[in-house]
């Protein structure tokens, strides 16, 4: 029996997690569930899934939640970063979901990396950010890190399980990381402009929270997701090749010395790398509905066009310059989606503010957390004075 906390449990990830553990009453129990501020659907999870803990990062909803919950449920309501803290690396927990969007991910997931749990990593803002020392945090305390970014958990499956960090033991060539193209892939550079966050947030495939359904729509999502592969393959952004395939079916692909080139399919559904590394190593019913390769027909790819999306190349270029570039370029981003979202700048806005916070930010060692927050709580700062600026331009025009 698995005894599971879910970070950012009313979340998309959280959810389609809970759903996959409910499928299996026999293999887990939830532990611990968290949120930031949703009380009612942290109120509905607790009824249905009986944590022991439920955490509310935001005091006032964790008080609003307590007042909430019945005390036959026996659910203890903890509050704040420590609150988190305390669920990820509780002793009764072996398994942890770390599906929190953001850096505001990284404090907990890290707590789960040092208490050496089977971490199943959704939030790449935190591989991204702190990359070696996420990965150094993991080898030292015996973490099991599996991968539930479909792509990444594609890759991982192509990947000899003894073999994932050592492509040239493996015979790798490269990786052939595959992209959706995000609602915009045919939409001209110029119409980019106007689009609204509505338009940024209807992805063609799947379905997610706002802030990586904007990235997908930038393309910074798979910049991300490069430095992300990078980290937990122990490669280069050279070894590995972005491919544009609108079907989202194929969800990345490994190449071998040998020509060979093992692909992992399946319907666009996070249940499944969710059920995969939930189960990993053995294989569970995920209810995700059979692959029906004759509906579907042809696959496409395509190359990227980094001249319309900027940020797939700012994302590879912040990783080569390495130590707090990439945590820079993350906290960057996460400002501008949030504007983008709250319209006060436009979607070509976003790359735009985040290289001019690259270029006033240059990169140091990132040889500890604490110059990471430090970089990440900076970009924030340069990031909103970009943004008072340009939607000074915004209001302009309207
Ligand atoms: P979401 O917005 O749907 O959910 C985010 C969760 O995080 C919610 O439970 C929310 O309460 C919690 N949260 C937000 N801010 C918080 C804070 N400051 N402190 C504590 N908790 C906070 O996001 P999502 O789409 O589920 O994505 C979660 C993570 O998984 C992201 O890092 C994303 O990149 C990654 N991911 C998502 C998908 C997907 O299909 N949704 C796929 C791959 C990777
Ligand atoms: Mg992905």
């Amino acid at each position: 029996m698995r005894h599971v906390t879910v970070l950012g449990a009313t979340g998309s990830i959280g959810l389609s997690t809970l759903d996959v553990i409910a499928r299996h009453p026999d293999r887990f129990r939830v532990f611990a569930l968290t949120a930031c501020r949703q009380v009612d659907s942290m109120l509905e999870l607790c009824r249905r899934h009986r944590p022991r803990y439920a955490v509310m990062a935001d005091p006032e909803a964790a008080a609003r939640l307590h007042q909430q919950v019945p005390a036959a449920w026996q659910v203890e309501v903890l509050s704040g970063p420590e609150g988190l803290v305390a669920v990820a690396e509780a002793d009764d927990c072996d398994t942890v979901m770390a599906a929190i969007v953001g850096a505001a991910g990284l404090e907990s997931t890290l707590a789960a990396v040092r208490a050496g749990k089977r971490v199943l990593l959704a939030n790449k803002e935190a591989l991204v950010m702190s990359g070696a020392l996420f990965m150094d945090a993991v080898a030292e305390s015996g973490a099991e890190l599996l991968p539930i970014d479909s792509e990444h958990n594609a890759i991982f499956q192509c990947l000899p399980s003894h073999q994932v960090r050592n492509f040239p033991g493996a015979g790798v060539r490269r990786v052939l990381l595959t992209a959706s193209g995000g609602p915009f892939r045919e939409t001209p550079a110029d119409a980019l402009v106007d689009v609204s966050p509505e338009q940024a947030c209807a992805h063609p495939n799947w379905s997610m929270g706002q802030k990586i359904s904007v990235d997908s729509a930038s393309l910074m999502n798979k910049g991300l997701e490069l430095i992300e592969a990078c980290w937990l393959f122990n490669t280069r952004p050279s070894q590995i090749e972005v491919h544009v395939h609108p079907e989202s079916i194929i969800h990345s692909m490994v190449e071998y010395v040998d020509g060979s080139v093992l692909a992992q399919l399946g319907s666009p559904d996070m249940r499944t790398p969710i059920a995969n590394g939930l189960g990993w190593p053995e294989r569970i019913d995920a209810g995700v509905a059979p692959l029906d390769l004759f509906a579907l027909g042809r696959f496409h790819f395509e190359r990227p066009d980094l001249q319309r999306f900027p940020c797939l190349r700012l994302a590879a270029e912040a990783f080569e310059s390495g130590g707090t570039a990439p945590a820079v370029l993350n906290a960057a981003n996460e400002e501008a989606v949030a504007a983008f979202l709250r319209r006060e700048i436009r979607f070509t806005d976003i790359p735009v503010v985040i290289e001019s916070v690259l270029s006033s930010l240059p990169a140091v060692a990132a040889d500890s957390f604490s110059v990471i927050f430090e970089k990440d709580h900076e970009s924030r700062a340069f990031a909103a004075e970009q943004i008072r600026r340009r939607a000074v331009s915004v209001s302009g025009l309207k």
